[in-house]
């Protein structure tokens, strides 16, 4: 848990979020801002910074993201989505709390921008 961090404040329920599923290692909810019709988040609850930080110890956590993130696309109608994790502000991170994004609802472009 870092104090100063808005997903470690949101796991605490300092923050609301407007949530999609939880359990004793992962939390996902709908993004604020979303950019893509259907636009989820889901983050460990273990304070990461980022995928530069995951350790050894953190592989399965970290596999956990993408099967959380497949099953909730499915059970909400997105059976098409990209799953993204940013590093670095240049690459367009924002939170330093690692989180997967997963964006659907809409064809998506290739290369990103
Ligand atoms: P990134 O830019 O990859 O660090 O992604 C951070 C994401 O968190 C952005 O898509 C934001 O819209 C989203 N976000 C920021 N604050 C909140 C919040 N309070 N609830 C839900 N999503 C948020
Ligand atoms: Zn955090």
């Amino acid at each position: 848990m870092d104090t100063n961090c808005l997903f470690c404040k949101i796991i605490n329920g300092d923050i609301p979020a407007n949530k999609l599923f939880e359990d004793d290692e992962v939390l996902a909810f709908w993004d604020i801002e979303p950019q893509a019709p259907k636009h989820f988040l889901v983050i460990p609850k273990k304070h990461i910074a980022g995928p530069a930080d995951v350790a050894d110890i953190d592989q399965k956590l970290i596999g956990k993201l993408i099967t959380t993130g497949a099953k909730i696309a499915e059970e909400n109608g997105i059976p098409q989505y990209r799953m993204v994790m940013n590093n670095g502000a240049e690459a367009g991170q924002t939170v330093f709390h690692l989180h997967m994004h997963v964006l659907g609802g809409r064809a998506m472009n290739w290369p990103p921008g």
